[in-house]
């Protein structure tokens, strides 16, 4: 079943030196419960198709839906997960967690045990009382990926979330979204700079073209779940990784 569909999407920023194509006659089919990346070269427009889609930005042309609806504003059963962590300083981690709830006008009271089971979930039981402040980066980011999972969102997006991270935490981060996508029946669209990243996590990337953004091409990726770090030395992926860093060479994705 189809979860999410851009039809001739296209987004035209307006600004003082003039238009900005960010996105040009986008399409991209994405099934329900289907892990889905996007990669591509800064300024190509990643980080505006995923505020299209989450209804935060307007498009331009064509169509993007959502479950079969047209998006206008933010879907629900939404998540939403950035490359800064976006943590209140002055709140505890159980309490940041519990800030989709708020936003989402749902009784705290009704979270608060799925919270502490997520954070447990994520290794942070320890510290539900600390402030974020007191947590390092990879643990940060896992308070907001418990944040963004607190009301079992169906579609989940992701923005570059793991691109401020040493590699070995970026790779057991990798690990945990993997076990929780296996067991949470959502779908996810995920934007990074790191071919390997998405190769391990997806079932399709997707490569963006450098400007205009335009997808240049999608790549199943066919390779047994769940994946283990070790698969990442496999002939398999290293043909996907090898295949897509052509593509991006091609189209100009990769920043030189
Ligand atoms: P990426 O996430 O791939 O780095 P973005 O989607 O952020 O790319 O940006 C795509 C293009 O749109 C860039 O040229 C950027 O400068 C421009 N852009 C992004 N946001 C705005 C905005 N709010 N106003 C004007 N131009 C923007
Ligand atoms: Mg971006």
């Amino acid at each position: 079943m189809r979860h999410v569909q851009f039809k001739n999407v296209g987004k035209i920023y307006r600004s003082e030196r003039g238009p900005i194509v960010a996105l040009d006659n986008i399409n991209l089919d994405i099934d329900a419960g289907s892990f889905v990346s996007i990669v591509g070269a800064s300024g190509c427009g990643k980080s505006t198709l995923l505020k299209c889609v989450a209804g935060l930005e307007r498009i331009t042309s064509g169509e993007i839906t959502v479950g079969g609806i047209p998006v206008s504003e933010p879907p629900r059963d939404m998540g939403f997960v950035f490359q800064r962590d976006l943590l209140f300083d002055w709140r505890t981690i159980v309490d940041n967690v519990l800030v989709s709830a708020e936003f989402e006008g749902k009784a705290r009271r009704d979270f608060t045990d799925r919270a502490h089971k997520l954070l447990a979930i994520f290794g942070l039981s320890d510290y539900a009382a600390r402030y974020p402040w007191e947590l390092s980066g990879g643990m940060r980011q896992r308070v907001a990926i418990c944040r963004s999972l607190l009301c079992s969102p169906k579609f989940l997006l992701m923005d570059e979330p793991f691109g401020a991270l040493d590699a070995l935490t970026r790779d057991e981060l990798n690990d945990e979204l993997q076990a929780r996508w296996i067991g949470e029946a959502m779908t996810v669209l995920f934007i990074t700079h790191s071919i390997s990243e998405a190769v391990f996590l997806s079932d399709r990337v997707a490569v963006m073209d450098r400007s205009p953004g335009r997808i240049a091409a999608v790549f199943e990726i066919d390779l047994p779940r769940p994946r283990s770090q070790s698969s990442r030395e496999t002939v398999a992926f290293t043909k996907y990784a090898a295949a897509i860093r052509q593509t991006m060479n091609e189209f100009g994705a990769v920043s030189r």
